[in-house]
């Protein structure tokens, strides 16, 4: 790399990563065991969050020159902040490596064809609603036709790397029905839900089955218009201020006062809206405040239903004799950063047909990870591997996530290990909807 290119992306790294945050490591070591990147690399220390942060210092001091090497460490690093709660010093590594890829995307000449590919996602189909249901038409078109059949048929997917052939056959169902009101006595909980860019298209059904639960529990579910992607995959991809614009757009899109939560059911999502006040320190003092509200809020659709008492409901059921082994895979931005931990679990061992096992790395990523699993799939596959044989090992028959990269990696798992006729992948909605409601 020129020596121009180098210094252009030091003086950037100079202007958007926080050197009081970077000085916050006190290179304990405490985080190490819990980076999936460090563990599956053989302890390779670039590979880890002490070095990454090293690295971070070392090129905003200009001690080491930029190199592929450099940026090879970062773009392995899953953003799963899984050393979040792990440092004793507090060190917030999410924001760091999320100023890091901005630091990176501002200054690094792209190629066209990455300009394009960040343009098309960006600011057409994760930032329209409308057209990632056009996109997913043409998923459903291609599943109900028997496309997908003559395409599997005739080998076509032998072209595609396996990632990709592993995927589409995860692809889920195209919802099958109209969604019914269940409200049963008028409402005693109003909750605005952000139905997500992904779970309100690819996942339907849940999302209908989401609003189902809840009218069940007493709830009048509100979905506000105008709402869009959380702007995760964009704040996640060096893309800050189209993240940014995407959380105006919510804010105000979800500015009642009638709203007693605003629930999500995607960990990933849920975590980047909780952090909503944090895109506006510094700007104008109605700005943070609105952004504040809406964070104050927040909750995910696991805490929620066990607020609304679903544990009652569900140890109401029958009992029968469980043969079903159920198992619960974290998100790691419900974990690490929302701290939801016992909820989904507490839900799961209440259900009386099945019995809850716990898997013994439930805590670490799966390496979904938005879509890393596509942009790094050697790693990705490294990390599912190791998954799928602890849900081997505790012969699960059904691996509950509560979000939708998830669920799409742990069902690319399942079709990988040839278990798809004694396993199966599910969002919690819709287990718990198939034992309350269906
Ligand atoms: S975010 Fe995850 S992969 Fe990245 S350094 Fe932290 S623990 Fe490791
Ligand atoms: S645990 Fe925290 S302070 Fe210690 S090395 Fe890791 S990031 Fe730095």
């Amino acid at each position: 790399m020129g020596s121009l290119q180098a210094e252009k992306i030091r003086q950037s790294f100079v202007t958007r990563v926080n050197e009081d945050r970077l000085m916050d490591c006190m290179r304990c070591g405490f985080c190490l065991p819990a980076c999936p990147t460090y563990i599956h690399s053989g302890h390779d220390e670039t590979q880890s969050p002490r070095g990454r942060i090293a690295l971070m210092k070392a090129v905003r001091d200009g001690v080491v020159e930029w190199d592929g090497s450099i940026e090879e460490a970062f773009d392995l690093c899953l953003g799963c902040r899984a050393c979040e709660p792990a440092c004793p010093a507090g060190v917030q590594y999410g924001t760091l490596i999320e100023e890091t890829r901005d630091a990176i995307v501002s200054a690094k000449d792209q190629s066209l064809k990455e300009k394009l590919i960040r343009k098309g996602a960006f600011d057409h189909l994760f930032a329209d609603q409308r057209k990632m249901q056009a996109a997913v038409k043409l998923v459903t078109f291609y599943q109900k036709t028997g496309l997908q059949k003559v395409v599997r048929k005739i080998g076509f997917l032998e072209l595609f790397p396996s990632f990709m052939k592993d995927m589409e056959r995860a692809l889920p169902e195209p919802p099958k029905r109209k969604r019914d009101s269940v409200l049963r006595s008028p409402a005693k909980t109003k909750v605005a839900f952000f139905t997500g860019c992904l779970m309100d298209t690819m996942f339907k059904e849940t999302n209908r089955n989401t609003i189902e639960l809840l009218e069940r529990l007493g709830c009048e579910v509100v979905l506000p218009k105008g709402q869009q992607c959380c702007g995760a995959l964009q704040g996640h991809s060096g893309e800050m201020e189209r993240a940014k614009r995407n959380a105006l757009v919510n804010i105000e899109a979800f500015d009642d006062v009638a709203f007693d939560f605003i629930v999500n059911n995607a960990g990933g999502c849920g975590a980047f809206l909780s952090e909503y006040d944090r895109l506006f320190e510094g700007e104008s003092p109605e700005l943070y405040a609105k952004a504040k509200r809406f964070v104050d809020k927040q909750i995910d659709i696991s805490s929620l239903l066990v607020k609304l008492g679903i544990v009652a409901e569900l140890e109401k059921l029958p009992s029968t004799e469980a043969v079903e082994i159920v198992t619960y895979q974290d998100s790691c931005h419900l974990r690490n950063v929302n701290g939801v931990t016992d909820e989904p679990r507490t839900i799961l061992k209440a259900v009386q047909s099945s019995v809850f096992t716990e898997m013994p790395g439930a805590n670490l990523c799966c390496g979904s990870a938005g879509i890393y699993n596509l942009l790094q799939p050697e790693m990705a596959s490294k990390i599912l591997e190791s998954k799928m044989k602890e849900v081997k090992e505790i012969q699960a028959s059904t691996i509950i996530t509560t979000n939708p990269g998830c669920l799409l990696q742990m069902k690319v798992g399942v079709e990988r290990e040839g278990l798809s006729s004694t396993a199966r992948a599910m969002h919690l909605v819709d287990f718990i909807h198939e034992k309350i409601i269906q």
